[in-house]
């Protein structure tokens, strides 16, 4: 039994084990497959596991392919229609970094909030030595206790940042289509978007990506927001209108933003954020700590297994 990992190098750069995979069967691992090697290097395996290489009806069709495993939570990268049409099993890794995503967002809102990063390295450039008074900082520096969280997507992640949120003594608003009335208390009520706009000091977004939540952020919504207003994206680029949100940076429209995720990744060039003002940009990386990785991998090789012994898990072309 063949199993072909296209694109292994994301997950495991080399500080984990492929071994769950390779009791399953005979296994070979590419660290990565161009879009023009994908069908060769399937060739005639019948179970293949893809984090971001696309796998399209075309795949599909001249391939022997009978299961997919995704390695991750998102599978965009799957045609799912056409695999259901197929018959082909699609499987996926929901909810493994939630604690890691949540730490990320703190991440950017504590460097955003203290910059230790620009004042470590202003003591080491000799400011400090040569400052005046016993001293200095070169950016506000923003409490965090009694601001306002507004969290836009309440599920997984969007609660575990509301936990780490309310330990800093932040009230938490939240807005989700989907209401569970039993989360409200009084350190976190359900409001709707135009009121989370207005009132939020931060603003954190965590609802998956639809043709609904596309440019959910945009020069209207920003419109709305406090001047003092920060963004924080760990979820996926194009929820943001990234043109706008750079505009809003570098004219003082909204105070300042952290991202881990772009409209087009590898980040481009001419990304107009790159450039914006008072922006933090992280590599997609939210995800990536070791526990979250392996926690990854395990539960991927679980799926494959569950598939094998006729218990399919964490299928998505249902
Ligand atoms: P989840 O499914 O538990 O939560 C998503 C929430 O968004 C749900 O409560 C849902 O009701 C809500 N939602 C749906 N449509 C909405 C809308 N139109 N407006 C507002 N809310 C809406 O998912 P999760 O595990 O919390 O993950 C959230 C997102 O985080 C994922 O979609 C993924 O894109 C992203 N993610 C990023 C990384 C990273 O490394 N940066 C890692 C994991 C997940």
């Amino acid at each position: 039994m063949k199993i072909v990992i296209l694109d292994g190098h994301g997950l495991n750069p080399g500080d984990l084990s492929w071994e769950g995979f390779n009791k399953l069967g005979e296994l070979k691992i590419y660290d990565r497959t161009p879009n023009d090697k994908i069908i060769e290097r399937i060739g005639d395996a019948e179970y293949i596991i893809t984090n971001k290489t696309p796998i399209t009806a075309e795949t599909m069709d001249k391939t022997k392919v009978k299961y997919i495993g995704v390695l991750a939570t998102g599978y965009n990268v799957i045609d799912i229609e056409a695999a259901k049409e197929r018959g082909i099993v699609v499987t996926n890794v929901p909810a493994y970094s939630t604690a890691s995503v949540a730490q990320m967002v703190f991440g950017h809102i504590l460097e955003i909030c203290q910059q230790v990063g620009l004042h470590d390295s202003a003591v080491k450039a000799g400011e400090w030595e040569n400052s005046a008074d016993f001293c200095f900082w070169k950016k506000p520096l923003i409490e965090l206790d009694g601001k306002v969280m507004g969290i836009i997507g309440y599920g997984r992640i969007g609660q575990a940042v509301s936990k780490v949120a309310q330990a800093f003594g932040m009230k938490v608003i939240a807005y989700s289509p989907r209401r569970k009335s039993e989360l409200e208390d009084k350190n976190m009520r359900y409001v709707e978007l135009e009121e989370l706009l207005q009132a939020s000091d931060i603003i954190s977004l965590h609802c998956p990506l639809f043709e609904s939540t596309k440019n959910i952020i945009n020069k209207e919504t920003i419109a709305k927001m406090k001047k003092s207003a920060i963004i924080i994206n760990t979820s996926r680029g194009p929820l943001i209108n990234e043109q706008d949100l750079a505009e809003a940076l570098n004219s003082g429209r909204i105070y300042a933003a952290g991202v881990d995720v772009v409209s087009v990744e590898p980040i481009r060039a001419d990304n107009p954020l790159l450039k914006a003002k008072n922006i933090y940009i992280t590599p997609h990386i939210a995800w990536a700590p070791r526990e979250a990785r392996v926690r990854l991998m395990n539960i991927a090789v679980e799926n494959l297994k569950n598939f094998l012994e006729g218990k399919p898990t964490n299928v998505v072309s249902k």
